[in-house]
């Protein structure tokens, strides 16, 4: 630690250096005191002269405590700042299992418009990485495609866009197309989604400081050439991340968000009027999977069985045919 110090010193008086050399040559603890002891005197005279410089920091076992070394021999804890997560109930839909905590939940039991703080004094925006947008939020050939890509060298850092807390850090056949993957829940009632990761930094539990590097971009899942797939949701909801990211140039759209329900249709996006985003949404289409039943879908989209049939020109009995797209709204 001495030697630390005494390297990082910018200032030391020639005579000082001298001793101190011949004293390094004996590496027996009555030098290494003598050392300390010039070294202090060095310090001092610095110190006499109003230069008290940090020289060094240590971790802690808390990651958001930092020890600072002084230049003096003094040291002390310096708080990075613990994130407030007292704005959101952590509690709520809260599984380290499932990728999707709210599978459940269907459109019709969530709000049709709600104000979302971004950031205020407490809570900051990071932009998890910056760079241009690649693939955007939209219906891609056969499937959603319910993110924003953003291409990236394998290793990049990959950060925390708001404070919160992990729920999923994983690498498995559950992650699917995802890959490596994290999921956060902010403190604003929103959850991140950062996929195709090489590596993950954290685990299910942890909590996270925006900016914190969670993890490292890569390739892995369903993915052609490094990139991050990120995704917002608001209670399992997809929306287009672009509607409060500006990825190219990593800022926040606005401090507030208000999250409407058309936005959560894989037609509606960012850039759109609001009478575009909701005639787009009306346009919400499903295609049929093994299990699917007309009530399943009707409960998931928010309609009513008659609806759907009308919209499709069936009845309650006709057959669904997998691979079948029907408009559900
Ligand atoms: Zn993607």
């Amino acid at each position: 630690m001495y030697i630390c110090i005494l390297r990082k010193k910018r200032k030391i008086k020639r005579h000082t250096l001298k001793t101190l050399a011949t004293l390094m040559l004996c590496l027996c603890l009555p030098c290494i005191a003598l050392a300390q002891d010039e070294a202090e005197e060095a310090a001092e005279e610095e110190i006499a002269d109003g230069i008290r410089e940090a020289v060094d920091t240590i971790d802690t076992r808390d990651k958001f405590t930092k020890i600072v070394l002084y230049n003096d021999f003094s040291w002390e804890y310096y708080s990075l700042g613990r994130p407030v997560l007292d704005s959101v109930d952590f509690d709520d839909h809260w599984n380290t299992e499932k990728i999707h905590a709210y599978k459940e939940l269907s459109l019709s039991e969530i709000p049709n418009e709600v104000d979302i703080l971004l950031v205020d004094s407490l809570h900051a925006f990071v932009p998890p990485i910056v760079g241009k947008v690649r693939s955007r939020y939209s219906f891609r050939r056969t499937r959603p495609h319910r993110g924003t890509d953003i291409p990236l060298a394998v290793g990049t850092p990959v950060r925390a866009a708001f404070d919160g807390k992990v729920r999923i850090a994983e690498f498995s056949r559950r992650t699917g197309g995802y890959g490596n993957l994290i999921v956060l829940r902010h403190a604003n009632g929103l959850e991140t989604y950062y996929g195709h990761l090489s590596k993950h930094n954290v685990h299910p539990d942890e909590v996270v400081k925006a900016g914190e590097i969670i993890g490292y971009g890569g390739n892995t899942g369903r993915s052609t050439g490094p990139h991050l797939h990120f995704e917002a949701r608001y209670m399992g909801q997809a929306f287009d991340p672009e509607r409060i990211i500006d990825f190219e140039n990593g800022t926040l759209r606005d401090t507030v968000f208000t999250v409407k329900k058309h936005y959560f249709s894989i037609y509606s996006h960012y850039g759109q009027t609001e009478e575009e985003s909701i005639a787009a949404s009306q346009r919400m289409t499903h295609t049929i999977r093994s299990g699917d039943t007309l009530g399943g879908l009707a409960a998931k989209y928010g309609t009513t069985v008659s609806n759907i049939c009308k919209l499709n020109n069936i009845s309650r009995s006709t057959t669904l045919r997998i691979g079948r797209r029907l408009i559900v709204r």
